[in-house]
């Protein structure tokens, strides 16, 4: 066990010290990827394999990849992948202890449950009593939440609901709609103010209409650090709507909901402690590895009304109070302990950690916004709220025509910042306009990079 595992912590510890010379996306020659894609294809073989074998064959294979894990990674919402997760997920899946039914393990469900209690009442502030699980993401997070507010607000009569999402909503809330049985065309997208916020007396104004249509307006689902632009919803007047109107108010925090360890996301971030519940992603803003999501609500009590159908073959086992059953609080019953790969990390840095690292993140951002708001070529209409910086190339005009062309120099601009090979951003549309976005997520991106970042956009938006 001690020289396999030698073996494999060696790779994984080469893999991380060579990572800020890791290339940005490592996908180089389209016909060895399809080699390495159709040689990963193959079956398992009858007989034994060798490990140091199989570990080169592995190296490659994530060596062909976008460097997600690696300091230059600023595309989408990038999750980096802390070490001593990995160390806490080792420990859990040698123990594998099952943590579904407290009563199968009751002090490591409670040590899963003393971190779901910290993200619901320390983070987002949500009272006590408060708490939910630990998902596999935000996705199945937002769909727990539309499945309790669905339960708690319609019961078994779906067939008229009607929710509230922004614009900018991120599509997993559109996909839970679907997946909790509601009509596509009962998913009203509230058109957003100039800032990109959700335009609140616009979203009362629906509800109204929809009433008088007959319909059942049930819930609201705001958020906390849109995907596109970082952009922070109305979370204060949203409540008040929600609560005048007796509907559920979900935050999707998954990007943005983390930040509120930090004084300056608590002040932006207020009224998320009025939600119901609030999806948080600590595979994106802890820097865990991917697989590690997060749903508080105010009442745990109508997550288990939602989701708990019971089962003859778990009539031995009796709810305990302090420490839930989580399977009765989600759509999983047998799942890894998740609660330790948060906990160790935790535990080992202390939670200062967590929030100077997210504090470093803001000031890079709010530092490459500031620069590149000088860059003649470029536009930069939002002022970062959190820690994503969306910019476009300037118009030569105000005429479609001129916009076009500008958007098309933008694809161009790209390519040109992806070819450089030490970072990777990525791309949206807002308002029907190409707008490119830095992210800066990664425990591993530090100042160097931001400022190399930056530089390498500057110099290629030079060149048009
Ligand atoms: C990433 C993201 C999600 C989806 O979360 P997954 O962990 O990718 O399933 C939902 N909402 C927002 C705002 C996100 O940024």
């Amino acid at each position: 066990m001690v020289e396999m595992g030698g073996q494999v912590l060696n790779r994984v510890i080469d893999f991380i010290t060579g990572l800020p010379d890791s290339p940005a996306i490592g996908i180089a020659d389209p016909e060895a990827t399809t080699a390495l894609v159709r040689e990963m294809l193959a079956p398992p073989p009858e007989h034994p394999g060798e490990l140091a074998t199989l570990l080169d064959r592995l190296d490659r294979a994530a060596g062909c990849a976008y460097e997600t894990a690696g300091p230059g990674y600023f595309a989408y919402i990038p999750g980096g992948g802390l070490y001593t997760s990995l160390l806490g997920d080792l420990y859990a899946r040698a123990v594998n202890r099952y943590v579904g039914l407290a009563a199968l393990a009751p002090p490591l469900a409670a040590l899963e449950q003393s971190v779901v209690r910290w993200l619901a009442q320390q983070v987002v502030g949500l009272p006590e009593g408060s708490g939910g699980l630990l998902t596999s993401g935000g996705s199945m997070a937002n769909f727990s939440a539309v499945v309790a507010a669905r339960h708690a607000h319609l019961g078994e009569e779906i067939e008229a609901g009607t929710l509230y999402v922004g614009e900018h909503a991120h599509q997993s809330v559109l996909k839970a709609a679907r997946l909790a049985g509601l009509r596509a065309a009962h998913v009203r997208t509230v058109p957003s103010t100039p800032e990109l916020r959700m335009d609140v007396a616009a979203a009362a104004e629906m509800i109204e209409a929809d009433r008088r249509a007959g319909r059942r307006p049930f819930l609201i689902v705001g958020s906390a650090g849109t995907t596109n632009t970082g952009t922070i919803d109305p979370l204060p007047e949203l409540a008040a709507l929600a609560a005048a109107e007796q509907l559920w108010f979900h935050v999707d925090g998954a990007y943005g909901g983390l930040f509120r360890l930090t004084e300056r996301g608590r002040q932006r971030l207020a009224g998320m402690e009025l939600a119901d519940s609030v999806t948080l992603d600590p595979h994106k803003t802890m820097f865990l590895p991917y697989g590690t999501g997060a749903l508080v609500v105010r009442d745990p009590g109508r997550l288990a009304a939602a989701h708990q159908v019971g089962g003859h073959y778990l009539q031995d086992l009796n709810p305990d109070d302090e420490v839930p059953d989580f399977a009765h609080l989600g759509a999983e019953l047998s799942r890894e302990l998740r609660g330790l790969r948060v906990w160790l990390p935790l535990h080992l840095h202390g939670v200062a950690a967590f929030r100077d690292a997210l504090d470093e993140k803001l000031d890079l951002a709010e530092r490459a916004w500031r620069v590149l708001s000088a860059v003649e070529a470029l536009e930069l209409p939002w002022q970062p709220e959190l820690s994503t910086v969306a910019f476009r190339v300037r118009a030569r005009g105000e005429d479609p025509a001129a916009q076009r062309e500008a958007d098309e120099a933008g694809r161009r601009l790209l390519e040109r910042i992806n070819a450089s090979g030490r970072i990777l951003i990525s791309s949206t549309l807002v308002d029907g306009r190409y707008t490119l976005r830095l992210c800066v997520v990664s425990h591993r991106s530090h100042a160097d990079r931001v400022d190399e970042a930056v530089k390498i956009i500057t110099t290629a938006a030079t060149q048009r």
